[in-house]
């Protein structure tokens, strides 16, 4: 047993070999793709900042997924999204969602990503509702890979991990999509208190405004693993309430409280 997980139709399981590396999506053979290229088949989801299709590449027939991200953008926000789009082209690791191309037109950022069909960790989580322990551990072996290559090739912070932006396909591959996208939103937003995206998963240092580092995004992923593993986001909302209705509430309780840890009778001692 190598850990490793695979989830199809019929559920999730971890597979006992690791099966063969599927090749790598084939790429248009001028390298380049544009809008004109592609068909719209269906939209898949909708985030805050705009919508994701699925699109099929004309001439090979493959499936990409095209977020568009509506924004109007000054020329001095240009370069910096000019710059985070360039480090997200050029990621190339088996737990990163490759991104094939990306343009700015009409006051709209359009990627072309690689499909993950199996949806995100969100929606998987949906229709669990809890993934137990040697699971998620396969899961974390490779969200920690792709995190791994992010920090120390790539050089970047995620910002944003939460269990929508955690990708999963068909042979059980895990993979971290929307790096660079927060960077994206925060260098159009300008002010903090522009932000339009969840707290919930936000370290304690990033919230008081104090310097951050790689650090940060461990932290949202040990709350991601811990909600994937109860049911239930880590930080509970005050009684009588159903869910966190004031964000300040949230917020001071991820900083004032010690961190959450898992009941010791349910998962090992090495998780909890
Ligand atoms: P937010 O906008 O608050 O960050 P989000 O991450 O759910 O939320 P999007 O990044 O726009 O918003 O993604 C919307 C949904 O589209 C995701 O939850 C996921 O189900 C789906 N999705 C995103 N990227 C892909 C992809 N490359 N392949 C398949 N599905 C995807
Ligand atoms: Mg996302």
């Amino acid at each position: 047993m190598d850990g490793d997980l695979l989830v199809n139709r019929d559920g999730v399981r971890i597979v006992s070999q690791s099966e063969p590396d599927a090749p790598p999506p084939i790429q248009p053979a001028d390298n380049q793709m544009s809008l004109a290229d592609i068909d719209t088949i269906k939209v898949i989801g909708k985030g805050n900042g705009g919508i994701v299709q699925l699109v099929q590449h004309k001439w090979t027939c493959q499936f990409f997924a095209l977020k568009v991200i509506q924004m109007n953008i000054e020329e001095s926000a240009r370069k910096a999204i000019a710059k985070e789009l360039k480090i997200n082209q050029s990621a190339q690791c088996p737990h990163v969602v490759l991104c094939y191309q990306s343009f700015y037109d009409n006051g709209a950022v359009s990627i072309i990503l690689e499909y993950m069909d199996g949806g995100s960790l969100a929606d998987f989580l949906r229709k669990v509702r809890t993934i137990p322990e040697p699971y998620l551990a396969a899961i974390t072996k490779q969200v920690l890979k792709g995190l791994l290559y992010l920090h120390h090739e790539k050089h970047v912070i995620h910002r944003d991990m939460k269990p929508s932006n955690l990708l999963i396909n068909h042979r059980g591959e895990v993979k971290i999509t929307d790096f660079g996208v927060s960077a994206i939103m925060q260098s159009t937003s300008g002010q903090a208190n522009t932000f339009v995206g969840t707290y919930n998963y936000m370290s304690p240092e990033r919230i008081s405004g104090g310097k951050y580092d790689y650090k940060s995004d461990i932290w949202s992923l040990g709350l991601v693993l811990m909600e994937c593993a109860t049911g239930q986001f880590p930080y509970a909302p005050p009684e009588q309430e159903e869910g966190w209705v004031n964000v300040y509430e949230l917020m001071e309780a991820i900083v004032e409280q010690p961190p959450p840890h898992l009941p010791s009778d349910q998962f090992s001692p090495e998780f909890g």
